[in-house]
Parts: C-alpha cells; sequence; structure tokens
C-alpha cells in the first residue's frame, strides 16, 4: 500500500515539528518519518531535561517540554508519524512528484520534501548483549523521558561519559538502588560532576561497579532481573536491576542522505536561504542540516526556515491558487 500527502518531513526534531504547523497553516498535509522511536531529535534524545535560554518568549524552558509544545501546536493538523524507521530512499517521477521510502519498507507519495535531519540519522551505541533487543523499550532505555518511571526502581547505569553521570546524579534520589557500571575508575565528564560522583559513593548511596563492563542479561518476557557484569580478570557480577540505561553515545551519521543527489557542503545540504530549496527541485532542507552562508545552527533559525519552506513549497501544491499572506491572528488555526 502506498500512503498519499502533499509533503514528507524527513526528521522529528525541533525544526521538522515546526514545519508541521508552518505547512498546516497553508493547508499542506504532512508526514513525518523519523530514525528515533520518538519525536524531539538533539532535544530529546541528548538533553530532554535541559534548560534552553534561547527560545523568544520563553526565558527558560526544558527541552523535553519543548518539544512537548511542538506537538501540541502541530497536533491542529493531524500529521501522520511513521518513528523508528529511517528514509532510505526518494523516486523522483517525470511529474515532479515523489516517493519516499522507509526502512519499514512504508511508501509514501508526496508533492515536495522538506529534509530537517539534523546530523543525519542517529541513533544510540547499544552494547553488545545477547538478547537485547527483547529488552530495548521495555527494561532498557538509551534516552529518558520522564524520571518518575525509575521511582524506587534498582537500575544499572553503564557509561562513563556526561551523559551517564548527570543521569547518576540525576537518578540517585529518585531510584532505590543505582549499580554504576563503567569500564575505569576514571569518569569522562565535567569535574563538579566527578566530584559529586565520588561523593555520592562514599556515602554509599551509589554502587561503584569499576571497572566492570556489561556481560549479560537475565529476565522474562522484556522485564529484566539481573544485569551480569565481568571485569578484565574474567570475575563475574550479578546486579539486580529492574532497569538497565546504557549511556554509550550516539552514532551519528548522514547515511542514505548522501547518495540523494543532492549538493552538499561537508555533510550538510546546501540551499537558497530565500526558500530553503536544494539544488533538486521539489527538495528542502531546513534545521541543522541545511548550509549557507553565516547559518547559525540553532532551533531559532530552524523555526524561521521552517515558513520560508512552507511558503514556497505552496506554489507547488497549489500551483493554480495564487497565495495570499495574511497573519495567524487573521485567519486562527
Ligand atoms: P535534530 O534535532 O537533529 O533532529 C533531526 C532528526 O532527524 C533526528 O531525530 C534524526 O533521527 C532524524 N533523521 C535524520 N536522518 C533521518 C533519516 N534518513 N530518516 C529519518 N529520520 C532521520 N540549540 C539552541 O538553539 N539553543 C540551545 O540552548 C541548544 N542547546 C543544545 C545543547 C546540546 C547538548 C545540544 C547537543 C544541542 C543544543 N542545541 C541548542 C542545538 C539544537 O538542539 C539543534 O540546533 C536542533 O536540535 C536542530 O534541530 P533539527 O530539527 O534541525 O535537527
Amino acid at each position: 500500500m502506498i500512503n498519499t500527502t502533499d509533503i514528507v518531513i524527513i526528521g522529528a526534531g525541533p525544526a521538522g515539528l515546526f514545519t508541521i504547523f508552518e505547512a498546516g497553516m497553508l493547508k499542506i498535509k504532512c508526514h513525518v518519518i523519523d530514525t528515533l522511536e520518538h519525536i524531539g531529535g538533539q532535544c530529546a534524545a541528548l538533553y530532554p531535561e535541559k534548560p534552553i535560554y534561547d527560545i523568544p518568549a520563553h526565558p527558560k524552558i526544558l527541552a523535553n517540554d519543548l518539544i512537548d509544545k511542538l506537538h501540541e501546536q502541530a497536533a491542529a493538523f493531524a500529521p501522520v508519524y511513521h518513528l523508528n524507521q529511517r528514509v532510505e530512499k526518494i523516486e523522483k517521477n517525470v511529474d515532479g512528484s515523489f516517493v519516499v521510502v522507509t526502512s519499514k519498507d512504508v511508501k509514501i507519495a508526496c508533492k515536495a520534501i522538506v529534509i530537517a535531519a539534523g546530523c543525519g540519522a542517529f541513533g544510540p551505541n547499544r552494547p553488545p548483549l545477547d538478547g537485547i533487543e527483547e529488552y530495548e523499550g521495555k527494561s532498557i532505555f538509551y534516552s529518558i523521558r520522564s524520571k518518575a518511571q525509575f521511582s524506587d526502581k534498582n537500575i544499572v547505569i553503564a557509561g562513563g561519559g556526561d551523559s551517564a553521570v548527570d543521569w547518576v546524579l540525576s537518578l540517585v534520589d529518585v531510584a532505590k538502588k543505582v549499580h554504576v557500571v563503567h569500564r575505569r575508575d576514571k569518569f569522562r565528564c565535567a569535574p563538579e560532576s566527578a566530584d559529586k560522583l565520588k561523593q555520592l559513593a562514599a556515602q554509599k548511596r551509589i554502587n561503584m561497579v569499576v571497572p566492570y563492563q556489561l556481560d549479560g542479561l537475565k529476565g522474562n518476557d522484556g522485564k529484566l532481573a539481573t544485569v551480569i557484569v565481568k571485569d578484565f580478570d574474567g570475575n563475574i557480577k550479578e546486579l539486580e536491576a529492574d532497569y538497565l540505561l546504557p549511556f554509550y553515545g550516539l552514532a551519528m551519521e548522514l547515511g542514505p542522505i548522501a547518495n540523494w543527489g543532492l549538493s552538499l557542503h561537508k555533510h550538510f545540504i546546501e540551499v537558497d536561504v530565500a526558500t530553503m530549496r536544494s539544488s533538486t527541485h521539489g527538495i528542502y532542507a531546513i534545521g541543522d542540516i541545511a548550509t549557507y552562508k553565516n547559518k547559525l545552527k540553532l532551533i531559532l533559525s530552524g523555526f524561521a526556515e521552517a515558513a520560508t519552506a512552507c511558503h514556497d513549497i505552496y506554489k507547488i501544491v497549489y500551483p493554480d491558487t495564487p497565495f495570499h499572506f495574511e497573519y495567524s491572528t487573521s485567519k486562527g488555526i
């Protein structure tokens, strides 16, 4: 079966989410595709609970809250989301329309495409543990949407960078027990965070399991019971665990976008800033992935670029209807 819509938005980060709204205001329907299992791009995957200070009219807003608000604002236009799948292929038809094909073989026919793919498709570096798929999304998470889920639970946090340590510091007051697994006794994090970690270990508020590496999982039906760890001499420990949170960083790659014949500059898509058109007619790029002279890689740039792209796309979707500019205050939604 093939889906049909006006535009396909590749990437559900802040730029992609705001495109839904801008498109909706112009009566342009859309489908949105993202590799991640949740919307929000870098905001949700990399720093959900950090405050952002440079979103206009929000003196301070948590990254997760910004995504929730963008989601709510977009909902009025009933976008169709296809998550947990990567756009692999774009086929151009002779009439200038496109068919977008995802890694789950979902096919979407559309009149134009907005690429809002950030730094490219990214996903977590997953520990190579037998049977890990059974637990992912149930007892094993690579990003955290809400701390409440871990209230009074036994958790194992693995990794030695800022994300792992920040989450230890953040969850220690919520969880029943926090085990920290790292292959070295040195952590690659901000010095103040490393000091706090040492204090928590000295106070026996966390269990430092160093130098150990993840070695296996025990549980049933996706419900974790034990995380097995091993040191370099082969000594094994079994840690009682309801959840495992591995923070081994994200792998980022431009992926298939590099093969779509678009004009690129250092892994970014070159666009005409007046329209956000790429080198291929009907394909637009906005947000972090788009490049032009003096480009600022900020969320607010992505918002303005979304508006510019959608106004240009209107001519493709409605070639016979002249465009009359109206403010949202006159038009409503
Ligand atoms: P992204 O947020 O990167 O989203 C792109 C999405 O596209 C991703 O979800 C990805 O999975 C998806 N994707 C990519 N390729 C494909 C494909 N082939 N198929 C399907 N999906 C695909 N900016 C600010 O303005 N203010 C700040 O204070 C600020 N703080 C930051 C702090 C940190 C720690 C970081 C890492 C960034 C910060 N930024 C900040 C930058 C900001 O997050 C980015 O500018 C913003 O996320 C870019 O939005 P985007 O929608 O263009 O791309």
